[in-house]
């Protein structure tokens, strides 16, 4: 069995849309592809006269250093997002198949399997929210194609151990594609799964240089997958998903001095992460501050609809996370610089005052 007999059948047979950039090769003049012959006015818009490669090369090959797999097992698309519904697109026939999910957890897993109709399963995650892999394994059933396992987990900050992942692997040979999303995975102490992709055909990564890349206006998302999931989504992916000005931003992203500062800011998020931590645990008002590994704290409240409103008055936005079952009382804080931080305590102090 192969991990494509678990896709749908009209999407493994149909042919894919042939663009004109995929399919010239040489060339200096380009007539092809109905394309102004002029470049547009201003400095941002040079190239982009031209359609953009569809995977633009260089980019691929900094990723898949970065990530550590082989160039056919990354498919880039505008955010993680996107990975996600053309997974969904391409594994759940609507109104037949599903999808299971542990809530609380990031929300664009349910919202792209309705807009498929495919339904979505739930096992929830523990009350330390941790992932029940017992609980998960009960709640599969043959229409489930896709099991989205997120770590560290949004919005409850926690990592999923490897050898949960492992576990649901071997149990779900045959039956299901396993996506582990580690949007956050780079403020952990933790190592990506992506190494498991060449032992387990029907497991995929989604990661993103929305987070720890500063890159989330840019739009530019991976997933990795086997070579043969990859080129089935390919099929239905837009013929052009990365606009120019991004690819070029997430090139300079990765230039030597990019790196530095993504490697710096990278230390700044972990370290107020755990000074902000402690002086939120030390607040009146404050239930619990869970602990995290990524770059939000999601903090109990007493009150957290007043602190919200208070944090707003302030000018501070937060995320109200309250309509997340077992975070009924809580806001999720992003890590921002030191003085942004600084200014959440003091507002929140002066709320106890
Ligand atoms: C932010 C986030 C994403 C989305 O990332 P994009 O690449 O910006 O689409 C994916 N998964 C989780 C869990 C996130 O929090």
């Amino acid at each position: 069995m192969s991990v494509l007999d678990l896709a749908r059948a009209e999407i493994r047979a149909m042919q894919p849309y042939s663009s004109a950039r995929m399919e010239a090769s040489g060339g200096q003049i380009f007539l092809n592809a109905n394309e102004s012959a002029w470049a547009p006015t201003g400095e941002a818009g040079h190239g982009c006269n031209r359609y953009p490669e569809p995977q633009p090369a260089a980019l691929v090959k900094m990723l898949a250093e970065l990530y550590g797999v082989r160039h056919e097992q990354l498919l880039m698309g505008r955010g993680s997002d996107e990975a996600i519904d053309l997974l969904v697109r391409a594994f759940c026939r609507a109104g037949q198949d599903a999808i299971l999910i542990q809530p609380p957890t990031f929300g664009m897993y349910a919202v792209c399997a309705r807009i498929q109709n495919a339904a979505v399963i739930e096992a929830a995650l523990a009350a330390d929210f941790s992932l029940d892999v017992d609980a998960l394994l009960a709640a599969m059933t043959p229409a489930v194609k896709l099991v989205f396992i997120c770590t560290p987990n949004n919005p409850s900050g926690q990592t999923v151990p490897r050898a949960s992942i492992e576990r649901l692997a071997e149990a779900l040979a045959g039956r299901a594609v396993l996506v582990v999303d580690e949007a956050y995975i780079e403020f952990t102490d933790e190592g990506s799964v992506s190494d498991l992709i060449d032992r387990y055909e029907h497991l995929a990564v989604l990661r993103t240089l929305s987070k720890a890349w500063a890159l989330a206006g840019a739009r530019i998302g991976c997933l990795l997958a086997n070579a043969e999931v990859i080129t089935l989504l390919r099929k239905i992916i837009p013929p052009y998903p990365l606009p120019l000005p991004c690819v070029n931003a997430a090139l300079a992203a990765f230039s030597p001095a990019g790196k530095a500062s993504a490697g710096e800011h990278l230390r700044v998020v972990r370290e107020q992460r755990q000074w902000m931590s402690a002086a939120l645990r030390a607040l009146p008002g404050v239930r619990e501050v869970l602990p995290s590994q990524t770059n939000f704290l999601a903090v109990r409240f007493d009150q957290a609809d007043q602190v919200y409103q208070r944090l707003l008055a302030a000018g501070i936005v937060v995320r109200d996370v309250r309509r997340y079952p077992q975070l009924a009382d809580a806001l999720r804080i992003t890590i921002g610089t030191a003085e942004e931080n600084a200014r959440v305590l003091q507002v929140l102090q002066g709320e106890a005052a």
